[in-house]
């Protein structure tokens, strides 16, 4: 622990506290990142990424994480592989607790992003890493030639049933409605693979094993029919829920438990910023958070600056 405060400590490695590292370090703010358990967040487990404008042969998830973090380094980013664990936003300035460290800031960016939510049901908690996984990037490799099911009918569900393709045998995009949430070019490229049925209208209820994922039942909500289907994998891609459980009682959060800002990036409390998916469900793309890290920075430079005088 220094005795001097930071001017700001960003909470999270994602696009979004990248960016807001390289902005704020080209401003002279000297930032701490936290990076937490995995560097880069959820980028860093995705295999490409198509849609961020520069890269129009796509770039992998790793190695956009691995030129954002050079970049934000090389004006003196200093990117500290720790998470936070307690953090108190009214005293002045802030203290945030880590496994390894206390530090005092006068500016935080609170950039942890969202993790994926699970189904709850009997045989998820028992079978993860055991056949049941939320990431194909990470798990798609342990099921070549093997028959896998995708829970989800969003974005997330349909690019990595597209992605499990490369590795399964079969893929079953399994759909509580009859309808898809994806974007219609994810549809589209999904309904043209011949890897890849549907299986609509339908819940996974169970999932049942020995050691390891062997079957599921699946529960019609049309018919009421329950169905045993053999499986060799369970990927489960049913959407987020933000990491704000450290700034509960703290901040301002909305009813599913993403930090309110406005548009400057600002909390309800001055100083503090939050960007990326922490605060925004909605547009959640790799240049939306880094967007919006950007801008945080540029406010708590702003902040800084104002409160200097
Ligand atoms: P999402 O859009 O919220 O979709 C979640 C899917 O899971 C929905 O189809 C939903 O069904 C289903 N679902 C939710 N709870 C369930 C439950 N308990 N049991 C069974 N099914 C359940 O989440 P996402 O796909 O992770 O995407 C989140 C955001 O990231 C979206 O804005 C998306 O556009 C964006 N994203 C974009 C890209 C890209 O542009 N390349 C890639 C990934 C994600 P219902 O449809 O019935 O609600």
């Amino acid at each position: 622990m220094s005795d001097n405060p930071l001017k700001t400590l960003i909470i999270g490695s994602g696009p979004a506290g990248l960016a807001a590292a390289l902005y704020a370090a080209r401003a002279n703010l000297e930032p701490v990142v936290l990076s937490g358990m995995d560097l880069g967040g959820q980028v860093s487990l995705t295999f490409e990424i198509e849609n961020y404008p520069g890269f129009p042969n796509g770039v992998g998830g790793q190695k956009l994480v691995q030129l954002f973090q050079e970049q934000a380094e090389k004006f003196g980013a200093e990117i500290i592989f720790d998470s936070a664990t307690n953090v108190d936003l009214s005293s002045r300035p802030f203290r945030v607790e880590t496994y390894g460290d206390i530090f005092h800031s006068q500016t935080i960016i609170i950039a942890t992003g969202a993790t994926p939510v699970k189904l709850g049901i009997k045989g998820e908690e028992e079978y993860t890493g055991k056949g049941v996984s939320y990431c194909a990037t990470c798990d798609g490799h342990f099921f070549k030639e093997k028959d896998v099911i995708v829970v989800g009918g969003g974005d997330s569900a349909l690019e990595e049933a597209l992605f499990l393709t490369r590795y399964a045998k079969k893929i079953k995009i399994i759909h509580r409605r009859d309808k898809l949430r994806a974007n219609a070019l994810l549809q589209k490229r999904a309904f043209n693979n011949q890897k890849i049925e549907f299986m609509w209208n339908s819940n996974v209820i169970e999932i049942n094993g020995e050691d390891v994922v062997k079957s599921i039942l699946v529960h019609n909500n049309s018919n009421n029919k329950i169905t045993e289907i053999p499986i060799d994998g369970v990927f489960i891609f049913i959407g987020h829920k933000p990491n704000s459980e450290l700034f509960q009682n703290q901040i301002e959060l909305d009813e599913q438990g993403y930090i309110i800002i406005n548009k400057y990036m600002e909390t309800n409390v001055d100083g503090v910023f939050a960007a990326g998916e922490i605060a925004d469900s909605y547009f959640r793309q790799v240049i939306t958070s880094a967007g919006m890290g950007t801008a945080a920075a540029m406010r708590a430079i702003y902040y800084l600056e104002s409160n200097s005088m």
